[in-house]
């Protein structure tokens, strides 16, 4: 289980296979990613190693300068391509990844399917990219501060919406996200060595902290909108 994203001006899958190919030591049973390019989100995803992704892939990456990647340790759902992450809503305007359990989803997700929605996949994880759908009124961040207002339990999560493509908004509850700060492009993961091949400049995310990030900042904030600062630290070790 572990996650990575990137925005900037590279592409950014070769960035997310490798970041992934550095938590392997966390453990997981399928890998995705995906990449936002000219209005529309591409994901790419399977059970098995990364090994199996690549090869789904065959060379050819997503095109793309942000995206997001997952290795998923199966809790909700077999391990599958249709549990695998990244999940998005109907429309795959939304995607996001999410390390952890949502322990509520089965009431959220009747809920959602009483008001229309198909879900595709057994996971606690696909309510969340629904709920970003059914409560999207053109603000991103407020979007999912109404999300995290309803879902319970513990979680990194990362998101992407085609329709405000200039950033990536991330949080946790729980569970463990770093920032990485490079120079025209910022990076995310569930822990440093995914990123310390592109940058030392790095801070940790704190529980209830909700971070945007675009290529060249990155703005925290908790639910209430309040602004957090938070101490950048360089890391001075190697993976
Ligand atoms: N609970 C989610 C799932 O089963 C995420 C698992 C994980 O942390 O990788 O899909």
């Amino acid at each position: 289980c572990g996650i990575v994203g990137y925005i900037g001006n590279n592409q950014a899958a070769p960035f997310l296979l490798d970041g992934m190919s550095k938590l392997e030591y966390r453990g997981y049973d399928s890998a995705g990613i995906a990449v936002y390019e000219k209005g529309k989100i591409t994901v790419e995803k399977c059970v098995g190693r990364l090994d199996s992704l690549r090869q789904k892939l065959d060379g050819h990456m997503p095109e793309g300068t942000m995206g997001i990647g997952h290795t998923r340790w199966a809790t909700h759902g077999r391990p599958s391509d249709r549990n695998s992450h990244p999940h998005t809503d109907a429309s795959g305007e939304f995607v996001v990844v999410h390390n952890g359990i949502i322990e509520n989803y089965l009431v959220l997700k009747e809920d959602l399917i009483a008001k229309g929605h198909k879900f595709v996949s057994e996971t606690d994880t696909e309510v969340v990219a629904h709920l970003m759908a059914a409560y999207y009124d053109g603000d991103f961040e407020e979007t999912v501060k109404r999300v995290l207002r309803v879902i319970e339990g513990s979680y990194s999560l990362v998101f992407m919406c085609a329709k405000e493509p200039e950033k990536i908004i991330c949080t946790k509850k729980d569970n463990p996200l770093v920032i990485g700060l490079g120079e025209g492009e910022n990076f995310i993961a569930s822990d440093i060595p995914a990123i310390i091949a592109k940058t030392r400049r790095t801070f940790i995310m704190s529980d209830g902290e909700i971070a945007t990030v675009t290529k060249d900042s990155v703005w925290v904030q908790d639910i209430n909108g309040t602004p957090i600062s938070k101490k950048v630290f360089e890391v001075n070790w190697n993976a």
